[in-house]
């Protein structure tokens, strides 16, 4: 049986005071939470807090990028060696508002997956399609391609130590969640491909859904058998949303 897992994107957002004030509401709302991982994925800057206010607590925290090289002369860049200096656990991976913004191609994710993990980081790797791929009917042969660069380079089990988020690009930040079918179907689709090659990496997957969750669509998508959690963004910056998805997965 897979834990339920709730991460929290907050993307560009925030700032000293009000971090502090959200991760003491996480706190005080979280904390007595059975059955449920929760991890919130801060900008760089405010790493050293996440880990100073949330390093005794239940409450994992993580960066939403990091570099593919380890180390060296790349201005502006974090490498997973420093994200693990302030105790981040996670980083994510391939987050659809980078990959377009910024040009990052499948094998520069897939260089940064590995660079995650051979630092202990647990990469949470974003994977969806555009609304046009959807309604051409192509969603899994995009979503597939974006597998298949980690499966062919590095091999399924490093599946075992890595957590994927489906997130059609469609549905992030647009208040359109993909419906639980389309969900579900996508999470089966993204299992088998990996089961295909590695049954047990594909049985401890977590498969996280991201887009548009609020406290009344979980209910339906984290009851789906593949959907095992949620990446979540605007409703991870509201304390009280973002409990209500917790108490949910839960
Ligand atoms: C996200 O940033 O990954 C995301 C899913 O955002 P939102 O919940 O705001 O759609």
């Amino acid at each position: 049986m897979r834990q339920k897992l709730v991460v929290a994107n907050w993307k560009m957002h925030g700032n000293l005071a009000s971090n502090k004030q959200l991760l003491e509401a996480y706190i005080a709302n979280l904390s007595a939470l059975k059955n449920v991982g929760v991890v919130v994925c801060v900008p760089y800057p405010y790493l050293g807090q996440a880990q100073s206010m949330l390093q005794h607590t239940n409450i994992a925290w993580g960066a939403q990028n990091l570099s593919k090289d380890p180390v060296g002369p790349f201005t502006g860049e974090v490498s997973a060696a420093m994200l693990k200096d302030f105790g981040a656990s996670y980083v994510i991976i391939g987050h659809s508002e980078r990959a377009t913004a910024y040009c990052e191609s499948d094998e520069n994710i897939a260089t940064k997956f590995v660079q995650a993990q051979a630092q202990g980081l647990t990469p949470i790797l974003c994977v969806g399609e555009t609304l046009i791929e959807r309604e051409a009917g192509v969603m899994e042969m995009v979503v597939g391609k974006q597998l298949d660069t980690i499966l062919n380079t590095y091999g399924a089990a490093v599946f075992a130590n890595a957590i994927v988020s489906y997130e059609p690009i469609w549905a992030i930040g647009t208040g359109l969640a993909a419906s639980a079918e389309q969900a579900q179907s996508m999470h089966e689709f993204i299992r088998g491909k990996v089961a295909a090659l590695d049954k047990s990496a594909a049985a401890s997957l977590k498969i996280l859904y991201g887009g548009s969750v609020n406290p009344q669509n979980a209910v339906q998508l984290l009851v789906m058998q593949d959907i095992d959690g949620g990446l979540i963004g605007k409703c991870s910056l509201n304390a009280q949303e973002f409990e209500k998805i917790c108490l949910t997965a839960a």
